[in-house]
Formats: C-alpha cells, sequence, structure tokens
C-alpha cells in the first residue's frame, strides 16, 4: 500500500476510543463497508489478520497471500487470501451477479446495489484479443464438441489491459480501503480477532491479538456496531465461539474440483485471465479455462510437483472441472469443516473429467496430467439469511452483523465478488440509516451477562 494514508494505527490507540463500527475483515466486504461508513462520517476500524502485502504477482507475493483450509474427509482444501484487502489479491475477477428475486424473496433488495456497482466498477466482457491463444484453442475445442462455452464478464479495466493479461488491471479491494483510511478509518493490521465481547446480548466489541516484537499482546476495543467480514472459511467458526451455535446446522457445500493440464505441440501461448470462458452443465458439471499467468502456472506446477508442465507453459491448456454439491458435513466445535463427498458428486466429478479428455484429445494434447480431487471452490451454506441473520444480515446478538461470502444463499454458486460488493453497499445504507447503538436486544438474545467468548481458530 503505497498511499500517505496507509499508516496503521497502534492498537492502544483503537484500545482507547468507542468506534461507531468495527469490521473484522478488509477483503470485498470489509473494505466496500468501511469506505462507505466512513465516507458517511462514521468512525471505524478495520481489524486485518493479514500484513501489507505487495500487490505484485511474484512467487513471494502470492505465496505470502493465498492461504489454504482443509475439507477434512474430502480430500479437498479451499483457498482463501490473507493480507490487507484480502481475497480480491489473488482472485481471478471472473463476474457473475446476484440473483436479486432470491435475494428478494429473503427482504433483501439489491437492485439499486447492483445499479451502483454496474457503473461504477470495470465490469467488461473480454475481446478475442485479450483472451489470448490457449483460450481461444480451447474454446474452439469446446463449441466443436457441443459445450454451450461462454465469455464471463471479467472485473478487469480493458484499458489497463490493453497489452494483454494484467494483474494490476484486476478490480481490487484494497483501494477501497485506502479511501476509507483517507475519510478517517483506523486499521490495525496483523490483529488476529479471537474473541467477540457480548454485554447482555449485544456486541460491545472484539478481541484480537497482535505480534509486537516478540511477543504477542491482546487487546480489545468498542463499537457500537461489530461486523464480521472475515471470509466465508472464517467467519462460521466465529459466530459458533461467539454461542450462536446454530451456525452450521444443515451443512455445507464446498463446490469440489481439480484441474487438467495437457501439452499442446507448436502452441505459442502467453498470460491469461483463468476462467474467462467455460460452460455450466444442467448436471451441476461446470467445465473452464484453467489458463493462467505464467507465475501461477510455475506455482501450480511446481506444487503438484508436475515438471514436465513446469517449463513449457505456452503449450500447456488447462481445463478446470467443478461440481455442484448439495448441503452436508459438519464445521465441528472446534471450528474444523468435515465432510464426505457422496457417490453422486464422485460420479460428476468423473464425467467432467472424461469431458476434459475429450476436449485434450479434440485439441491433440499429450501428456495429459491430472492434479487430482483436491480443490474446493467455494464454501457457503452455514450462516443463512431468514435463518441465522435477518434483513439487516444481523444475528441473533444484537448489533452483531455479518457480511462477507458466509453468507451467499445456497442456490447462488457463481463467482461471489459482485453480489458481494452489493452486500456491502446494501448493509452500510442501513446502518447509515439507524442511529447507532439504537437496536434493542432481540428477544431470543442470549445471557444477560457478560460473555467474551474466544474464538476457535482452526479455521478461523
Ligand atoms: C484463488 C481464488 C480465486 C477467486 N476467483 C474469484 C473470481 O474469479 N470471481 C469472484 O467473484 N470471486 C473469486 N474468488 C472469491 C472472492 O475473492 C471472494 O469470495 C471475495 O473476495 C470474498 O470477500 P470477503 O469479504 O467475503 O472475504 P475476503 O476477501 O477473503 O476477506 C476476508 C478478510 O478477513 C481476514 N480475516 C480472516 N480471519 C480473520 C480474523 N480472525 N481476524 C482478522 N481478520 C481476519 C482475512 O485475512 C481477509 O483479509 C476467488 C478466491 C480465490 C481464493
Amino acid at each position: 500500500m503505497d498511499s500517505k494514508h496507509s499508516k496503521d494505527i497502534a492498537p492502544e490507540q483503537a484500545s482507547g476510543k468507542t468506534y461507531d463500527a468495527v469490521i473484522v475483515g478488509s477483503g470485498t466486504c470489509g473494505s466496500t463497508l468501511a469506505r462507505e461508513l466512513a465516507s458517511a462520517g462514521k468512525r471505524v476500524l478495520v481489524l486485518e489478520r493479514g500484513k501489507h502485502v505487495a500487490l505484485r504477482e511474484s512467487f513471494g507475493a502470492i505465496a505470502s497471500m493465498i492461504d489454504q483450509i482443509k475439507i477434512e474427509g474430502s480430500g479437498v482444501a479451499a483457498a482463501r487470501g490473507v493480507a490487507v484487502g484480502g481475497s480480491t489479491g489473488v482472485y481471478f475477477a471472473v463476474v457473475a451477479y446476484p440473483d436479486l428475486s432470491t435475494f428478494s424473496a429473503l427482504g433483501i433488495d439489491l437492485s439499486a446495489e447492483l445499479a451502483r456497482v454496474r457503473a461504477e466498477l470495470p465490469i467488461n466482457a473480454l475481446p478475442d484479443d485479450m483472451l489470448g491463444v490457449k483460450t481461444l484453442r480451447l474454446r474452439d475445442a469446446a463449441l466443436a464438441c457441443g459445450h454451450d462455452w461462454i465469455k464471463r464478464d471479467m472485473l478487469v479495466d480493458l484499458a489497463a489491459s490493453a497489452h494483454g493479461y494484467a494483474y494490476n488491471a484486476k478490480w481490487k479491494a484494497r483501494p477501497y480501503l485506502v479511501e476509507a483510511i483517507g475519510h478517517g478509518a483506523d486499521l490495525v493490521s496483523g490483529a488476529l480477532v479471537d474473541e467477540v465481547l457480548v454485554e447482555d446480548g449485544m456486541a460491545v466489541g472484539v478481541g484480537f491479538v497482535k505480534r509486537e516484537g516478540l511477543r504477542r499482546r491482546r487487546h480489545r476495543v468498542h463499537a457500537k456496531k461489530v461486523v464480521i467480514a472475515a471470509g466465508e472459511l472464517a467467519t462460521p467458526a466465529m459466530l459458533r465461539a461467539a454461542g450462536l451455535d446454530e451456525i452450521g446446522n444443515r451443512g455445507f457445500f464446498c463446490t469440489p474440483g481439480y484441474a487438467m493440464y495437457g501439452l499442446v505441440p507448436g502452441l505459442a501461448g502467453s498470460d491469461s485471465y483463468v476462467s474467462s470462458m467455460g460452460c455450466d452443465g444442467e448436471d451441476g458439471i461446470s467445465l473452464g479455462d484453467a489458463n493462467m499467468s505464467r507465475t501461477f502456472h510455475r506455482m501450480m506446477m511446481l506444487g503438484g510437483m508436475k515438471l514436465r508442465h513446469f517449463l513449457p507453459f505456452e503449450q500447456c491448456v488447462g481445463i478446470g472441472i467443478k461440481v455442484a454439491d448439495d448441503l452436508g458435513g459438519e464445521l465441528t466445535p472446534d471450528g474444523r469443516l468435515r465432510k464426505v463427498l457422496d457417490a453422486d458428486v464422485l460420479a460428476r466429478l468423473e464425467k467432467g473429467r472424461r469431458d476434459a479428455l475429450a476436449l485434450f484429445e479434440k485439441m491433440g494434447a499429450r501428456h495429459v496430467t491430472d492434479f487430482g480431487l483436491s480443490v474446493a471452490g467455494r464454501v457457503g451454506g452455514l450462516v443463512r439469511i431468514g435463518e441465522h441473520l435477518d434483513a439487516d444480515l444481523q444475528t441473533r446478538i444484537g448489533n452483531l452483523h455479518v457480511c462477507d461470502g458466509s453468507v451467499i444463499p445456497d442456490d447462488m454458486k457463481g463467482p461471489p465478488a459482485v453480489t458481494l460488493l452489493c452486500l456491502s453497499r446494501y448493509l452500510a445504507k442501513r446502518l447509515l440509516a439507524e442511529a447507532p447503538g439504537s437496536r434493542d436486544a432481540p428477544e431470543q438474545a442470549g445471557s444477560q451477562t457478560s460473555q467474551y467468548r474466544k474464538v476457535a481458530l482452526a479455521t478461523a
């Protein structure tokens, strides 16, 4: 972060103030909310466990941002970004739009927010000359094999991408945080929140630890509103540990999948935007373009020990396979995710693999390699609007709100960033509309005494 507004404050400075809102997590939702609230004059504190990693596509930067959480029993792991600015430092920038009728059935009208997001953000279909030859070769094979292979809209600034793929052309959350800080918001990075402070059934702040030199020091901060925006992999465990035992009562989905790569002789490929094209079958099987930038490619091949595919980046074409799975499995009491994939999911993964093999054959690819079942896409279903959250995204603990990937309804399984941008603007509007701290504790709220509950950190 190179803005003059980018400096963290010391935890002691935060402890001495009462904020209008403390936001846990500085990703897509945390940064957007902070920007909306701070620009409206609210005193906002953002606590982020990650650090200020340079936003660039190098081995070092990506490796220090990306983190994986295993889903026990399934063989897959879900990725996230842990850094100031959250997962958009490592994401692909593919767009899916929120299903407005699904949200409106839950009492949430996102239409104005979607219009604003579409007007303000760089959302574009990439012209063919930006797709790269690997993507075009795969597209031709997919169309020839009868797939409905379409371009996805992308959160990509075309002007910044004029010479092909550019990491910097992808929209990211961090500049929103910089704007929030410019409007007076405070940020503490390296702050691992592990407590929600609850008094008389109302959230009053959070506790966090921060490494200072060789020591880890504990701090507590107070706020009229607490918003958990720690991401779909951390928030459910945090809410459970705050006393919301019902979180995760229906299990979760994890969109399992894997990637396959083959070498197409004679191809002179270059960096591509991953997932810029693909198809979604009615059987819940999605195939997608898994051609990436050289840096990501090298990291992936090295990580999977695919040495034959490591060097010939120009010829190496990739296909991703993922399938939709039903709710199941459990969030364990100590915050781990566990799920055994059922036979139907495994059968559909195998069908996707065969479909991908047919595409490699069509492209004349050799040395096709398979990373095996290893990747989870979106993980969701643990936190449910209408059941665990009201239309203000508030839990039954008063003034404790949730706004991040964990709350997206089950049937919206596409890339979530645009939906989350809308949802954070929506929540900001709702919070600004009510007098801060005026909310009574909901009737069923828990204890009448102070409860300072520690978060189970296995997934947090
Ligand atoms: C490899 C990859 C590719 C992706 N591609 C796409 C795509 O193409 N399109 C799309 O729409 N989406 C994509 N996504 C998903 C998208 O990036 C996320 O869904 C979105 O950014 C989530 O926003 P969020 O605010 O919910 O969480 P995040 O952006 O993940 O932010 C959560 C923040 O909370 C912090 N945090 C976590 N726990 C704590 C704690 N205890 N204390 C303090 N801070 C904490 C984290 O460090 C993180 O910074 C991708 C994700 C990954 C990992």
